[in-house]
């Protein structure tokens, strides 16, 4: 028979197993990623990501963003498939590029590649407002009725090629590009405000890609570090 201590505790694992049905499966990811972040904290510049960024992963429900069929992998630090030949990044990725992007509570953020509408979700958790692009009508329709059905009210979507940027909104704070070009759109440089910071993957598709944190300077000339090699599908064009 169970001691009253023991069926507390059932009962509580209980619960947290109806309303968090991968509350392990998450714990497991954040050791993970806090793992990975001091791997490759002599290339990215963070070796510990801030407690906010980690609370916002332990909060954003990865289930949701994926197919039930990958219900099982959603907490496993891996990208998976979304459909049109386009994937949700690995976690440890989207925890690594919002901690580059420093990001203050009242921030303005642009996202290139709304993908499954997971990185727009963990932004959303951090800062005042996101607004999100993607060029496949499927996937970015599909991205917003999740987003609004999970509650987030601080998230803007559109339907549009993000090689151009946002012009009505900008300018922003933060550009997150979660896909990959050989060069960097001259429109982001152009609508991120002085002082703000770009993370973004540069490189051609068969050529090895790099994680660049850009941060524009008063005068508007831009630093630019390279961080990590990273694998992104490509940012394609409406031409
Ligand atoms: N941030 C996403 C991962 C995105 S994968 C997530 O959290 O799930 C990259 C996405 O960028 C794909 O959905 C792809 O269709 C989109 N994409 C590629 N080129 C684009 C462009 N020029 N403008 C907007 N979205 C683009």
């Amino acid at each position: 028979m169970l001691s009253t201590l023991g069926l507390i505790a059932a009962l509580a694992g209980g619960c947290a197993q109806a309303q968090e049905p991968y509350a392990r499966e998450r714990q497991a990811l954040l050791k993970e990623i806090e793992a990975m972040a001091r791997e490759t904290g002599a290339e990215t510049g963070r070796s510990v990501f801030s407690a906010r960024v980690m609370a916002a992963i332990a909060k954003v429900p990865r289930h949701r963003f994926v197919s039930a069929a990958y219900g099982p992998l959603s907490y496993a630090n891996r990208p998976l498939p979304i459909g049109q030949g386009q994937t949700i990044s690995q976690p440890y990725i989207v925890a690594l590029m919002t901690e580059l992007l420093d990001l203050k509570a009242g921030d303005a953020v642009l996202e290139i590649g709304t993908g499954s509408g997971y990185q727009a979700a963990v932004l959303a958790e951090l800062a005042h407002k996101v607004y999100t692009i993607e060029i496949l009508e499927p996937i970015g329709k599909n991205a917003a009725s999740l987003l609004q059905q999970l509650g987030y009210k601080n998230i803007e979507t559109r339907i549009g090629d993000g090689y151009a940027g946002w012009p009505q909104r900008a300018p922003f704070d933060a550009i997150i590009v979660t896909a990959a070009a050989p060069q960097v759109p001259p429109a982001l440089i152009a609508q991120l405000k002085p002082g703000g910071r770009m993370v973004i993957p540069v490189g051609a598709e068969s050529e090895v890609q790099f994680l660049h944190v850009m941060v524009k300077q008063a005068d508007g000339s831009i630093l630019n570090q390279r961080s990590l090699p990273v694998r992104f599908v490509p940012l394609t064009r409406n031409d």
